[in-house]
């Protein structure tokens, strides 16, 4: 039989179906480039932390029933001071502990998280194992957890790259928690049949909620923006779930109404404010779009953990709507930060007087850290920030379209809006995996030809995404 594991146990917590789910292995999570990338960075910082402690001894056994033994008799020797991923299986609960330092006959257990944020779930993380070693007939004293230190530069010792931040008293309180509703759990998750979905305000969160409870409906009132708790369990007490079924005295607020309107007429809505925005637009309008790198472990030297450095981007520049000029794009030498000749080139594109139209608050985000790094080009940085118009800020103000399902972001208006247009003949065809590919280049794992190849999908990924700008911004114009 299945032994509950620690995702099992805290998916139950939340929903028994989905604990349900989780056990029976029905809920596979897809792992894209960017997830892929992600975890091997896990990795590496969980290898890098061991190295921390040269008298660890590794459980290295996949299999949890080997891997348990070895752990059981590691602990049960007093010589062993230190253990990485020992596992331990008790009353059907497994898990793994990242660290387990010995003190006497005492365990201070560590986890290894490659953030540099302390989250409130690690508590329940490290409050999971801690249930499980104890049940395992071991005592823990102490809990902390390592996280990556936003001090950490390239060419610093291993030790400079965590700080560790003790979490004893609330993992103690949360393994209480645990360990009365432990049993019940254990009961539910080892039941034949999958228990009775029922709607919950968590069901908006979760991954599997289109399988589930969101299965055959087409305008689920999770569809309406910044759906508050108490508006929702007013809904469902009037056996709403369907945007269709809201009557017009709704306790909806004016910008969740005008979603409720425009599914119920099947009419997109055009604000009164629209047409006077769009005309504000100077031209040659510029639509720009970047993409970065985020890495726990930075790629190069004077570089945070985490920090998001700019690769690359793509500008294409219209005279009017929809009538491309020019296009410009630039795209970073991998094997450096060229963060200062990026900003350069940029300057350099951008000159001129028209609005630079973006989609999101990124493209600002990026600019303002580019002006404070190179204070030399700050005076012509600054100047562009002053002229960003944000495309994805006048939608949501300005307009909806009853099949955006309660989103503006790109991926959802453009097949909407622009339905000719997509990014499935693309290679690479999201941000995540646009970042986890340049992040390989800069760490050299491909050779030489396949290394042009990326570059080359790499540009014509950002270039799509202006051009989706360019012709979601005619778009726009046409409803007026
Ligand atoms: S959609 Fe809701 S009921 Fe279904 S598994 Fe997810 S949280 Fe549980």
């Amino acid at each position: 039989m299945q032994n509950v594991s620690k995702e099992i146990f805290l998916n139950s917590l939340e929903c028994l179906t989905l604990g349900w789910l989780t056990r029976s292995g029905q809920f596979q999570k897809t792992r894209a480039m960017g997830n892929m990338f992600r975890m091997e960075q896990g990795i590496k910082v969980g290898r890098i932390a061991q190295k921390l402690y040269p008298e660890g001894i590794l459980v290295d056994e996949q299999d949890m029933e080997s891997a348990s033994m070895k752990t059981k008799s590691l602990m049960n020797n007093p010589k062993i001071s230190t253990i990485f991923e020992g596992a331990f299986i008790s009353d059907g609960f497994s898990t793994r502990a990242d660290i387990l330092k010995r003190k006497d006959n005492n365990w201070h257990m560590i986890e290894v998280k490659s953030g540099v944020k302390d989250k409130a779930d690690f508590i329940n993380d490290m409050a999971y194992t801690t249930m499980v070693i104890e049940l395992s007939g071991f005592n823990v004293y102490k809990d902390t957890v390592m996280l990556i230190s936003k001090d950490f530069r390239s060419g610093m010792k291993n030790e400079s790259l965590f700080i560790e931040i003790d979490h004893t008293g609330d993992v103690f309180d949360r393994v209480y928690e645990f360990k009365r509703v432990f049993k019940q759990i254990k009961k539910l998750t080892k039941m034949p049949e999958k228990p009775d979905p029922f709607l919950q305000f968590e069901c908006r969160r979760c991954q599997i909620f289109k399988e589930c409870m969101g299965k055959g409906i087409d305008n689920h009132i999770f569809d309406i923006p910044r759906l508050s708790k108490s508006t929702f369990d007013e809904l469902i007490e009037s056996n709403i779930i369907c945007i269709e079924d809201i009557p017009d005295e709704s306790p909806l607020i004016q910008s969740q109404d005008i979603v409720r309107v425009c599914v119920q007429t099947k009419k997109p809505f055009v604000s009164d404010d629209l047409k006077e925005i769009l005309e504000s637009i100077l031209w040659p309008a510029y639509y720009l779009d970047f993409e970065a790198v985020t890495t726990a472990i930075p790629l190069y030297p004077n570089i945070a953990p985490y920090d998001q450095i700019p690769t690359q981007y793509s500008i294409h520049k219209c005279s009017k709507p929809d009538f491309i000029t020019d296009h410009f794009e630039y795209l970073a030498d991998p094997r450096k930060d060229c963060r200062r000749e990026l900003a350069k080139n940029l300057n350099n594109d951008l000159k001129g007087e028209g609005s630079i139209i973006v989609y999101s608050n990124f493209e600002k985000r990026i600019i303002t850290g580019l002006s404070r790094l190179c204070p030399d080009l700050s005076e012509e940085l600054d100047l562009l920030v002053d002229r960003l118009i944000d495309l994805e800020a006048i939608i949501r103000k300005n307009f909806y379209h009853p099949d955006f399902k309660g989103s503006t972001s790109i991926k959802r208006t453009l097949p909407v809006l622009v339905p000719d247009m997509s990014y499935n003949g693309l290679e690479i065809s999201d941000g995540d995996s646009a970042m986890a590919v340049f992040a390989y280049l800069a760490l050299d794992k491909y050779e030489y030809e396949k290394a042009e190849a990326i570059k080359k999908r790499l540009l014509d990924y950002c270039k799509q995404d202006t051009l989706a700008m360019v012709k979601l911004h005619k778009r726009l114009i046409e409803y007026l």
